[in-house]
């Protein structure tokens, strides 16, 4: 098969951990018998700093030119900081997501049984637990009208929701839980905001033409505890962007560790395939990001966009082959495990393409 693939680095780890993930692509490549060419962009603070821009024209051209886009993160500290800041790396991302129509963001919270001890959550309560959420990305507060008032002294921010826009990424969850255990969580507030009745409305109507799927409706605060209490009786999950940004943080403890999870933000056009985690400047050019998640997000990018299933499942064996042999990350690791065990991101590569 050939494919083009964007690379993305952006800020801070993002420039560490795609390295790692392109390698991997390079020796599935290799492995399978395909040809895969690249090519880089800019985005973020790095990309505010070359054009001014976070977003600059030619990378959105060379985005919408690519087969799939394997991306990094953004952000920088100079902002975080800086609340009045009127060009930020956020801004880069978001219009990334609007103008490629990326309004379904996958989220697989996949528990490698090596990691249990490294959760926060007792072992017990998370052997065998298996979560695939669908988060709204293109709406809600985060693209809703927002002002500031009064001087500066009183702010809102919308929170909106149309109906196509639930029904586009309750359909795409419907089907996900056709093919696995046939329950769909659908996550609002519908006991308090309008947008969330307008969410539970399109979704209790769609329910009738997927007889097969059991459909739950909890509310954001109940899922949040719930999601502690009794992750395994999460299976697919879908919800609004804010809700499902701040619940798939959550559900990142599970897992162990940010640096373990994987996300593909899908629509209309090219797929962005990317870690859940940020720039994590507090780590950045000391070579111990964890490249795990990108290596990951690589996998979701050649099953989901290029449908080599196959190639992606090779990279997942790799990554548990790396874990049972028992080397980590600094994040994943604990008091026990041995020095010589822990490696930095390099390290970590080098023994994954070792396992292709
Ligand atoms: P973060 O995800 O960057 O880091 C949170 C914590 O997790 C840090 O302690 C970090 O060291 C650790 N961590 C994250 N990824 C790791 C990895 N791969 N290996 C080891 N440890 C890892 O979140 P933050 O600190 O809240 O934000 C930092 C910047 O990233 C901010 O500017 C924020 O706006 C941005 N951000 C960007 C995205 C994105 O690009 N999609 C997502 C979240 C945050």
């Amino acid at each position: 098969m050939k494919k083009h693939i964007l690379i993305v680095p952006g800020d801070g780890i993002g420039q560490e951990v795609t390295t790692v993930g392109k390698q991997v692509l390079d020796r599935i490549a290799e492995k399978f018998g395909h040809e895969f060419t690249y090519d880089e962009a800019l985005i973020g603070h790095v990309a505010i700093e070359a054009t001014g821009d976070p977003l600059p024209e030619e990378t959105l051209v060379k985005m919408r030119a690519s087969d799939a886009i394997l991306f990094g993160a953004v952000g920088h500290p100079k902002y975080d900081n800086d609340p009045s800041a009127k060009v930020r790396p956020e801004q880069g991302l978001l219009r990334m997501r609007k103008e490629l129509g990326l309004y379904a963001n996958l989220r697989p919270i996949k528990l490698f049984d090596e990691l249990l001890e490294a959760s926060s959550i007792k072992p017990e309560i998370l052997k065998g637990c298996d979560i695939l959420f669908f988060r709204e990305l293109t709406g809600d507060v985060y693209f809703g009208k927002r002002e500031r008032l009064d001087d500066g002294n009183t702010a809102y921010d919308t929170m909106i929701y149309s109906k196509y826009e639930v029904e586009r990424i309750a359909r795409k969850a419907f089907e996900a839980a056709r093919t696995r255990s046939k329950k769909l969580m659908s996550v609002d507030k519908a006991n308090v905001l309008e947008s969330s009745r307008l969410w539970r409305e399109v979704i209790q109507k769609l329910a009738p033409e997927y007889p097969d799927v059991e459909v739950e409706h909890q509310f954001i605060d109940a899922a949040a505890m719930l999601l502690i209490k009794d992750p395994r009786r999460f299976d697919v999950v879908v919800t609004g962007n804010l809700f499902g940004d701040i619940l798939t943080d959550e559900a990142s403890q599970i897992a162990g560790s940010m640096g373990m999870l994987a996300s593909a933000s899908v629509g209309d056009s090219t797929g962005v395939y990317e870690p859940i985690h940020g720039s994590a400047h507090d780590i950045t050019g000391k070579g111990v990001a964890n490249p795990l998640a990108s290596v990951l997000s690589a996998a979701l990018l050649l099953d989901i966009s290029f449908g080599l299933k196959a190639e992606s499942e090779a990279i997942i064996a790799a990554v548990d082959a790396v874990l049972k042999a028992g080397f980590r990350t600094r994040d994943i690791a604990n008091s026990e495990t041995p020095a010589d065990k822990i490696l930095g991101t390099d390290a970590m590569g080098a023994e994954l393409l070792k396992n292709l």
